[in-house]
């Protein structure tokens, strides 16, 4: 029930755009780049886990958000995404994570979930993403 192939990420670009477009988010860019830790640390910023997969920024001179993901997931960081889904308790929500765009979906709006209330928790950020990719799921938009 999960994906079992890397993901290409900039295959699903259009979707990404799509989803970030649905909220209130004033948006800089959206990045897909080789190595996240690699584009943290040439701008002097800290980042410690170099599987990073995705990550949101604002800017603060322009109030915009940046939002990078890594350009390939591999079945192993997936696989770790997952699991640590699964600890902090959504072990039947993942089950909607069974294919490459669900995964790039639930990414997508965990990192939209911080940059509309940044004092969120990684739990209620991930809470919130599955609320919308369920809704989405039922055709409510
Ligand atoms: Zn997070």
């Amino acid at each position: 029930m999960r994906p079992t192939t890397e993901i290409d990420v900039r295959a699903h670009y259009d979707e990404i755009v799509r989803i970030v477009e649905r909220y209130a988010l004033p948006m800089e860019a959206i990045e897909i780049v080789p190595s996240i830790q690699g584009w943290c640390h040439e701008r002097g910023l800290s980042e410690d886990d170099r599987f990073r997969i995705a990550r949101i920024f604002r800017n603060i001179e322009t109030g915009r958000y940046v939002i990078l993901f890594a350009e390939r997931m591999s079945h192993a960081m997936v696989g770790a995404v997952i699991s640590a889904l699964e600890e902090r308790g959504f072990e039947s929500e993942v089950n909607l994570l069974s294919n490459a765009r669900a995964v790039v979906r639930h990414l997508t709006l965990h990192e939209i979930a911080h940059g509309l209330d940044k004092s969120r928790s990684e739990y209620e950020c991930d809470r919130w993403a599955f609320d919308q990719l369920g809704a989405a799921a039922q055709g409510v938009r």
